[in-house]
């Protein structure tokens, strides 16, 4: 499996599973299942409902197949209900308490929107918390005391642009070892990606086969569907391919971590399998022209009228 250096030397497995819908029922087996077929590196969150049932996964896994906790990467992310400093540390034991480990290989911050304690989707404006009353860069010394405790081997964020991640560079003490957001053909990023690469941060693409499986209720009407892009069908069939295993390739050429969800075993070998597909020089900028900023993940739940939040600071663009 190719890895992505941090800077301090470890190493994160390029290619990870993703969990976000993975149901309960399914979540363990998908786990379990990836695991045997090689995944190493298991992408989670508090906001996804399952960390209990993942944490039986590794627990088994480690005790039935013999998987060592150091050769796994887990991410896991803080929820943005626990956002104010003295409720940071806390909402990370409890995702180790569910995951059933004393530490995390990576923690991110899951979005730049704090949220009240106890305030559940969907939101009114009552429920978010002006940034000027509680900015990301306080939660984050949150966070890096979380590393000092040995809690999370490295911390990170996910949903940041490129200016949000420089005031974390001008001013944390712990730099951000990894940005998390959306990335595939439709959405490509490259002035972010850029600007992580020259700054050491790693980037990891979330939603690289276009999250057709959110709810309808994310959902655009009529909305491009990734997985049925022509030219990515063209270059599939090139390679004797499915067009996941494409855009999973695409993913990895560009030196990004990957992790596509899924709870199918087939699915999941495919998706190890795209490792062995080159994509060239051609084919790259082919991919490279699909480009449309098409976020399928838009944080229209945030930007309501009054909350200090809207699309634009959000993404700061
Ligand atoms: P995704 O990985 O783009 O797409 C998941 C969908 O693709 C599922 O319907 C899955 O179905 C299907 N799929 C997987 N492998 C396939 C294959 N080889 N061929 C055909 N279909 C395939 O969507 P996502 O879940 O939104 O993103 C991936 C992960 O990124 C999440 O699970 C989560 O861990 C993370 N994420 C993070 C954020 C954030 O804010 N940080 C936001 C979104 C996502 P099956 O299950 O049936 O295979």
């Amino acid at each position: 499996m190719q890895t992505l250096r941090f800077s301090n030397g470890d190493t994160i497995p390029q290619l990870g599973l993703g969990t976000w819908k993975s149901r309960p029922g399914d979540v363990y087996n998908a786990v379990r299942t990836a695991l045997r077929l090689g995944f190493r590196h298991i992408d989670c969150a508090y906001a996804y409902d399952n960390e209990a049932e993942i944490g039986h996964a590794l627990a088994d896994a480690m005790s039935d197949d013999g998987v060592r906790r150091e050769e796994l990467w887990i991410t896991s992310k803080l929820w943005n209900t626990a956002h104010a400093p003295d409720d940071v540390r806390p909402a990370l034991e409890a995702t180790l308490r569910h995951l059933q480990l004393d530490h995390l290989d990576l923690y991110l911050m899951h979005w730049p929107v704090a949220m009240r304690k106890g305030s559940r989707m969907p939101l009114k404006t009552e429920d978010l918390i002006n940034p000027r009353e509680l900015p990301f860069t306080k939660t984050w010394v949150a966070m890096e005391a979380c590393v000092d405790a040995g809690l999370a081997r490295h911390i990170g964020v996910s949903n940041f642009s490129a200016r949000k991640i420089k005031t974390l560079l001008d001013e944390a003490r712990i730099k951000p070892a990894m940005d998390q957001v959306e990335l595939h053909p439709y959405l490509q990023q490259q002035p972010l990606v850029d600007f992580c690469r020259a700054h050491g941060v790693q980037v990891t693409a979330y939603s690289p086969l276009g999250s057709n499986d959110r709810p309808k209720g994310m959902k655009g009407k009529d909305e491009p569907v990734l997985l049925e892009d022509a030219s990515v069908a063209a270059l599939a069939k090139a390679h004797g391919a499915t067009p996941a295993q494409i855009l999973i390739a695409w993913a990895l050429a560009r030196g990004t971590a990957v992790i596509p969800k899924s709870t199918s075993a087939e699915h999941m070998q495919d998706n190890l399998d795209a490792a062995d597909i080159t994509l060239s020089d051609a084919e790259m900028k082919k991919i490279a022209a699909l480009d449309r900023h098409r976020r399928y993940i838009d944080g229209r739940f945030w930007a309501l009228p009054g909350s200090g939040y809207t699309l634009e600071n959000i993404w700061d663009e």
